[in-house]
């Protein structure tokens, strides 16, 4: 019976293997027809200054409903983007339509950064740097009401490439933030060789904190946050979920938050009201 059982298992489990295959070269194909047609769309999701406790930035994160397969998360469909090179018209897209979104941000008087992920996948056009200098400028927005978030994830086999660009793109007036920080390879090594204006600390330190006997995601936060501190750089959690844990980044001087507990990403219709809500300091999620 036990024999019996494992060949079940392990028929299921070529099973499953092959049909990841085909799921991904299905996302694969039905990705690049939602581009062409243009069915992708960004939702923002809020970032607050803990000085304040104003909402001082958002991050747009790409959405995907297709028709055959419902709504793909993008932590399942950007690494197939990236490994087709998808990637690199989807990042054009995603930055002309946040671009656009902050300008329509500005003309309603909102000042509100915006922020952008980018995969490292997409300095592999030559013409990276100054296509997304052409986007900005065509948008009207200021370049420092952009910042830049890459991943650690792959930006380890993309370094040449994407030092040269980061900074030209850093002395055009946008900002570079360092997005999932601490789960890397070289997290330190990026801060020298990057002109990082900004560290996101990982959701995977912020998520269980409070919960574990020996207090070391709070160590590792604490230790982020001087680090940045000392190299004149803002700090960002992302993830927090708890008021004890925006008690705890609150007093040990981390700038900026984003995550559930404030707000959930919304959608572009959403977003105005609620940024106008919190500019005339109605919000009642965080006290001021
Ligand atoms: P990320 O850049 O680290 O974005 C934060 C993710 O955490 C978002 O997931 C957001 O919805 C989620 N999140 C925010 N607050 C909380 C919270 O309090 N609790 C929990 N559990 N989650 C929270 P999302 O939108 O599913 O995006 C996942 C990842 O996909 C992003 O991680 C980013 O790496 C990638 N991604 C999303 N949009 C784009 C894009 O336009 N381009 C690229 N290259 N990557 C993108
Ligand atoms: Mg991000
Ligand atoms: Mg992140
Ligand atoms: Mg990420």
């Amino acid at each position: 019976e036990e024999y019996m059982n494992r060949l079940y298992e392990s028929r299921l489990y070529s099973g499953a293997g092959t049909g990841d295959n085909d799921r991904k070269q299905l996302i694969e194909n039905r990705f690049e027809k939602a581009l062409e047609r243009e069915r992708l769309s960004l939702v923002y999701q809020p970032q607050v200054n803990l000085h304040d406790r104003s909402v001082s930035g958002a991050e747009a994160l790409l959405r995907w409903e297709d028709e055959v397969l419902g709504a793909v998360s993008p932590r399942e469909f950007i690494p197939v983007a990236e490994a087709s090179r998808m990637i690199i018209p989807a990042g054009y897209w995603v930055l002309k339509e946040a671009c656009r979104q902050a300008a329509v941000w500005r003309e309603s008087g909102l000042h509100i950064r915006m922020s952008v992920n980018l995969s490292p996948v997409q300095c592999e056009d030559e013409d990276f740097a100054s296509k997304v200098k052409k986007i900005v400028a065509q948008s009207g927005i200021a370049p420092d009401m952009l910042t830049l978030e890459i991943t650690e994830n792959q930006l380890l086999y993309h370094l040449p490439e994407a030092r040269v660009m980061l900074r030209e793109l850093k002395a055009y007036g946008i900002n570079i933030s360092i997005d999932d920080f601490g789960t890397g390879y070289s997290s330190f090594s990026y801060l020298k060789h990057f002109p990082v204006d900004t560290v996101k600390i990982d959701q995977s330190f912020i998520r269980d904190m409070g919960r574990k006997e020996d207090k070391s995601d709070e160590k590792i936060v604490t230790t982020i946050i001087n680090l940045a501190r000392n190299m004149n750089m803002k700090v960002v959690a992302e993830g927090v979920e708890k008021g004890e844990t925006l008690d705890f980044l609150s007093e040990n001087q981390c700038d900026e938050i984003q995550g559930f507990l404030y707000c959930r990403p919304l959608s572009s219709e959403e977003v105005i009201p609620f940024l106008q809500a919190d500019a005339a300091g109605n919000q009642l999620f965080l006290d001021k």
